[in-house]
C-alpha cells in the first residue's frame, strides 16, 4: 500500500475497525500521517467519523 497523499511506502496497521467493513485493514503514513483504508475506495464518512479531515 502507497499513501495517495504523499506516495511514501512506509505505513503501518493502525487499530480499529471500518464499521461498514469490518474486515477492511486501517493504516497510517509514517511520513505524513494520513490513515487510510487497504482498500482504494476511501470513505468520506470513515474520514469525518474519526474527526480526521
Ligand atoms: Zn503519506
Amino acid at each position: 500500500m502507497q499513501c495517495y497523499l504523499c506516495g511514501s511506502g512506509k505505513n503501518h496497521t493502525r487499530e480499529g475497525k471500518v464499521r461498514d467493513n469490518p474486515s477492511i485493514k486501517i493504516f497510517e503514513c509514517d511520513e505524513c500521517g494520513l490513515v487510510f483504508l487497504e482498500s482504494q475506495k476511501t470513505s468520506e464518512e470513515f474520514y469525518k467519523d474519526n474527526g480526521m479531515c
